[in-house]
């Protein structure tokens, strides 16, 4: 036999041992416990007032399993041998009992739950009437069997099944919860108070147990015990739990049966007297069980609520796809880790955190990566952040965290660069991809951006923006910094009414012939007529307006406009102007722009007379893509200017492809011309270069006669600026154009 065999064999005959231990140890409690109750039997026949070996039968029965059986039917069949039954009545009797066993555990299990700890009311109710079921079985067998062996009256018979039913079920429903009760693994436990209580309660159930025990007025001793049980089981059921209450019956039943057992010479009335008492008992026993059922029905239903609130509060407060706190979450925890910090005289620090490209990211990888990518990102957050430090999502791609205990600003800025290079500097693993990730910072510190989470909050918010709007990495707070923020907040909210209400207008500057200074030309300038702020000039709201991408809907009103006012000019007789319109690098980046600029030329007056400026940075920002939809302009007859010329450093190459008409040089050469020989050599080239490119030239801002005299010298073909006029109102453009006539 080699060692496994060995192992395994031996680890067969433990499991036999220990089966047999088991079965040894049942039979003999049963044994014990059925040979005492015997005595009590009533006469004729065998049957016993109370059976308590049914109980521990059955409990064995739902703890160990059928195979317990052995036990119970030697057991049964040794009581029944010792008061002399025959052999063949033993067998029957103890086959009764094993059979009441089984049955009632095979329904209990299915039907009434664990009778060691009832969670319904209803549990109870089944319980005793499955076990009123399995007494049946046993208690007509075994009856009958006597009653035909003794040749019994049926009267007799009758009177005798229903004693041993009784006992049977009494023993069961007394015994089997005690006992399940007891064996569960959670026995004992609970709070200090609840243990106090507990131990009050079984001492005054001992104190009980002693006077009822000592009093010598049997007769009346079993009735007087059903008065001590009801405070005893209601007390259980009610404060402490099932297992009290089957032990408060428990020993009340043994109490009962002790009298009786003292009381031989009147047996037979006492067992009577006992039988009505246990009746009794076992009612009790029903209506404690049942009431500790109840008791803690309520209980776990509160429980039930309590674990669906937390859900709730979890669900308010913690971000769903990583597990952490969100912003609700964090200001409240923020709220506490400043009281802490109050008064230690070190600082606080709040970051938000936000992933540079995230909406690139998850587009090119799917949501689901995307979500693993935060997830792992809110892991590093987690895993790196100190001691105590706080880390939430506070938005999509915003990560939010607090910690406190820096001496100053500059050890804040240290520990920011640390932990970021913690957070980046590995590349993050989503499946076989590797993918570098980036993030902007904006920080706000306590006490010197607030004291209050909500304003530290908003503070390291407007760091946060103005560190994506600036590209920077990390942003402290400063305080202009949200001054400038609501600012542009209410322009922003102003403009947007602006749109609605038809604000804006444009005003015309003149273009003239360098030579004749006749007008040839007028310029659309926007202007806002605010109600609040007065006549507001471009330069203060087109940024915003092209921030909010409302320049395409305001751009293409001024196109639409200017064409409007020059068919106007033109109905009533005047020599027609062509008219140029500033384009913003966002309309002409719009996928439409073509077919704007069409629909607002539709209405031109006999062939357009159109040019649109761009700017000639704007036009460098994508090449190709600018010059496809100025080409599509130029072939509906729309003429194209560089504006700002010369500040754009446009290459010669991009410069000959692109479809443009017309050079305007920028005012800032125009103005420093004559005192600077860089901006007259600037002035000069781009003259000579827009001849062989065979481009009209504009120059702009011209304030002096000698800066007119200059540029006709040098060969330039129209000018414009304060010169010969400012931007004027749409009203005083029809009497100059009048003039010319
Ligand atoms: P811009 O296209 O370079 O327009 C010329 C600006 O110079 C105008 O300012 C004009 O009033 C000003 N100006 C003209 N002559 C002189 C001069 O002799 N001296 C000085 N110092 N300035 C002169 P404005 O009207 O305030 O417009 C500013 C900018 O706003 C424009 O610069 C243009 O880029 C933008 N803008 C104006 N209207 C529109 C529009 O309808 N759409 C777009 N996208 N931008 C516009
Ligand atoms: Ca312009
Ligand atoms: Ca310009």
């Amino acid at each position: 036999m080699n060692a496994g065999a060995r192992e395994a064999a031996s680890r067969t005959l433990g499991q036999w041992g220990s089966y047999a231990a088991l079965l040894a140890a049942i039979l003999g409690v049963y044994f014990a416990c059925g040979r005492m109750s015997l005595s009590l039997a009533i006469t004729p026949g065998y049957a016993s007032a109370v059976w308590p070996p049914s109980g521990i039968a059955l409990a064995a029965a739902l703890l160990f399993g059928a195979r317990v059986w052995p036990a119970i039917w030697i057991g049964a069949a040794l009581v029944n041998v010792s008061v002399e039954s025959s052999l063949v009545t033993a067998a029957a009797i103890a086959t009764g009992n094993t059979l009441e066993a089984l049955v009632g555990m095979a329904l209990i299990r299915r039907h009434a739950g664990d009778p060691g700890r009832f969670e319904r009311a209803e549990e109870v109710l089944k319980f005793v009437a499955l076990c009123a079921a399995a007494a049946a079985v046993a208690a007509t067998g075994a009856s009958l069997w006597l009653a035909l062996r003794d040749g019994m009256s049926w009267p007799e018979g009758w009177r005798n099944g229903w004693t041993w039913w009784q006992g049977d079920l009494s023993g069961m429903i007394i015994v089997a919860p005690l006992l399940l009760g007891w064996s569960r693994r959670d026995a004992g436990g609970g709070s200090a108070e609840r243990r106090l209580e507990t131990v009050v309660f079984a001492a005054l159930l001992g104190l009980a147990a002693l006077l009822l025990l000592a009093g010598d007025a049997p007769e009346v001793a079993p009735l007087s015990l059903t008065f001590v049980t009801l405070p005893f089981i209601i007390w259980a059921a009610l404060r402490l739990g099932q297992r009290e209450v089957s032990t408060a019956t428990a020993v009340v039943c043994a109490i009962a049966v002790w009298h009786t057992l003292r009381q031989d010479d009147a047996a037979v009335a006492m067992n009577e007297r006992l039988l009505l008492l246990l009746t009794f008992n076992g009612m009790v026993v029903t209506t404690g069980l049942v009431l500790a059922a109840v008791v803690r029905e309520g209980a776990s239903a509160m429980e039930r609520l309590r674990r669906r609130h937390d859900r709730l509060e979890s669900l308010t407060h913690r971000d769903p796809l990583t597990g952490l706190p969100n912003a609700t979450l964090f200001r409240q925890q923020l709220e506490q880790l400043l009281r802490m910090a109050a008064g230690t005289g070190r600082k606080l620090a709040v970051a938000l955190v936000d992933i540079e490209r995230f909406r690139m990211v998850s587009d090119s990888l799917g949501s689901r990566r995307a979500d693993e990518l935060l997830n792992q990102i809110a892991e590093r957050l987690t895993r790196q952040a100190a001691r105590g430090a706080l880390v939430a999502r506070v938005a999509g791609d915003t990560f939010a965290l607090a910690a406190h205990g820096f001496a100053d600003e500059a050890a804040v800025a240290r520990a920011v660069r640390e932990q970021s290079a913690g957070w980046f500097a590995a590349p993050y693993r989503l499946g076989d991809d590797e993918l570098r990730v980036s993030a902007h910072i904006g920080l706000a510190v306590f006490p010197d951006d607030g004291d209050q989470a909500d304003l530290l909050f908003r503070h390291a918010e407007s760091a946060l923006r103005k560190a994506k709007s600036d590209g920077e990495r990390v942003v402290f707070y400063a305080p202009k910094m949200s001054e400038r923020a609501a600012e542009k907040l209410l322009l922003e909210t102003r403009l947007h009414q602006a749109v609605e209400r038809q604000e804006f207008l444009l005003f015309y500057q003149p273009k003239v012939d360098v030579h004749t200074r006749r007008i040839c030309g007028l310029e659309a300038l926007m202007r806002w007529r605010s109600p609040e702020l007065g006549l507001v000039s471009p330069l203060q709201f087109i940024p915003a307006l092209e921030e909010t991408g409302l320049i395409v809907e305001v751009g293409r009103w001024a196109l639409r406009q200017a064409v409007r006012d020059q068919a106007g000019w033109a109905a009533a007789g005047l020599p027609v102007p062509r008219v140029a319109v500033n384009v913003s690098s966002l309309q002409l980046r719009h996928p439409q722009f073509a077919a704007h600029v069409r629909e607002a030329i539709a209405g031109a007056h006999a062939g357009p007379l159109i040019d649109l400026e761009i700017t000639e940075s704007h036009l460098m920002e994508s090449v190709t893509a600018t010059i496809a939809s100025l080409r599509a302009v130029r072939d509906l007859g729309v003429g194209v200017a560089v504006d700002d010329f010369g500040t754009g450093y446009s290459s010669l190459a991009y410069l000959a492809k692109l479809p443009a008409s017309m050079l305007k040089i920028d005012r800032a050469f125009i103005s420093r011309m004559l005192e600077d020989d860089g901006a007259m050599t600037l002035v000069q080239t781009i003259l000579s270069l827009s001849v062989s490119l065979r481009l009209r030239t504009v120059a702009e801002g011209v304030e002096t006669d000698e800066q007119a005299d200059m540029l006709a010298l040098l060969g330039c073909d129209e000018m414009q600026g304060y010169l010969i006029s400012m931007a004027l109102p749409h009203g005083q453009i029809a009497p100059l154009l009048a003039r010319q006539a």
